[in-house]
């Protein structure tokens, strides 16, 4: 199914996210993990897409695996800044083959020893060559901070409306941890007449290392209660998890009583975790 008709019944929908493993050995436990989430019957699973293009087969055969054997709508990623047109083309060729109707087109983090010359250069023109490809539904990223690289949220947003402009069905949010902030980005966003559905990209902390780093990499704000909770159970993994866990519940709850209907969950190939979240939300989805 189309994730655009999906968002378009303007129900609640809750998914999910995994990541590819990096080598052929550990295929299986993220494949095992991804039928775990699967078993919690997400409106649809993403699976990501590693940086380099190395990894693309496991993403298209997690992908198939969800669609054909768990029946859940899949998302493939599909980076393009470190890619050829010839890779892209192959792998929308294996995605088509495979049935997978949905792709989140990116243009990936730029590598640090860049080739002078790519053949892509945003992910706008990824859009618009899927476009061409087929018969997808193409999401694109979205930031409520605004891109890292971007001098300002405004210019930021201009592209966002020339990814929507090429041909994009939806987007998601980076990872957020102060609803204000989303809430501020959806009335920007719907202003400057960008009007397909947003999806709220979620994180549930469990990892503090981790995601320290990544907010600092990305520019995410973490407020001053979300700061607490790592600053008094930082140490301690378990009450950690389950704090983290709490407050991506917290923001779930608070986005849906909003009207913020699409909530993806980036779930880290942690069945765990989607399944507490899944069941703190159990009357309310
Ligand atoms: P773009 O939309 O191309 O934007 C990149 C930058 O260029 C922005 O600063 C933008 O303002 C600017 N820009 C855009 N168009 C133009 C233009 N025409 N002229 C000048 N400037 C322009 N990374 C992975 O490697 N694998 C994944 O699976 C993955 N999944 C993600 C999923 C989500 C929901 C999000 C939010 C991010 C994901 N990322 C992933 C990270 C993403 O690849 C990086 O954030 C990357 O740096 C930007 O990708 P983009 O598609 O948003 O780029």
């Amino acid at each position: 199914m189309k994730i655009k008709d999906i968002l378009s019944q303007g129900k609640p929908t809750l998914s999910f996210e995994v990541f590819p493993p990096k080598t052929e050995d550990k295929y299986e436990s993220v494949e095992q993990a991804a039928s775990e989430i699967a078993k919690l019957k997400p409106a649809f699973m993403s699976v990501t897409y590693g940086a380099g293009g190395g990894t693309s087969q496991y993403t298209v055969d997690i992908a198939s695996a969800l669609h054909h054997q768990h029946h859940v709508t899949a998302l493939a990623h599909l980076t393009c800044v470190t890619s050829t047109k010839e890779k892209v083309h192959q792998v929308l060729g294996e995605l088509k083959e495979a049935g997978i109707e949905n792709v989140l087109a990116l243009r990936g983090d730029m590598p640090t020893d860049a080739p002078a010359k790519t053949e892509y250069h945003y992910a706008s023109e990824l859009i618009r060559e899927i476009k061409e490809a087929g018969d997808f539904c193409i999401g694109a990223a979205c930031y409520p901070e605004g891109h890292v690289e971007s001098v300002s949220k405004t210019i930021d947003m201009d592209y966002l409306k020339q990814k929507v402009e090429a041909g994009c069905d939806f987007v998601t949010t980076q990872m957020f941890f102060d609803n204000n902030i989303l809430y501020n980005y959806l009335y920007r966003i719907r202003e400057k007449g960008i009007t397909v559905p947003v999806v709220a990209g979620i994180m549930p902390v469990t990892n503090v290392k981790q995601i320290i780093r990544s907010c600092q990499l990305s520019g995410t704000y973490l407020p001053s209660r979300f700061k607490a909770i790592v600053d008094r159970f930082g140490d301690n993994p378990a009450a950690m998890k389950q704090a983290g866990i709490a407050y991506a519940t917290e923001q779930i709850i608070d986005l849906i009583a909003n009207g913020v209907n699409a909530i993806h969950v980036y779930s880290m190939n942690k069945p765990d975790v989607a399944l507490k979240i899944k069941e703190n939300l159990s009357e309310i989805l």
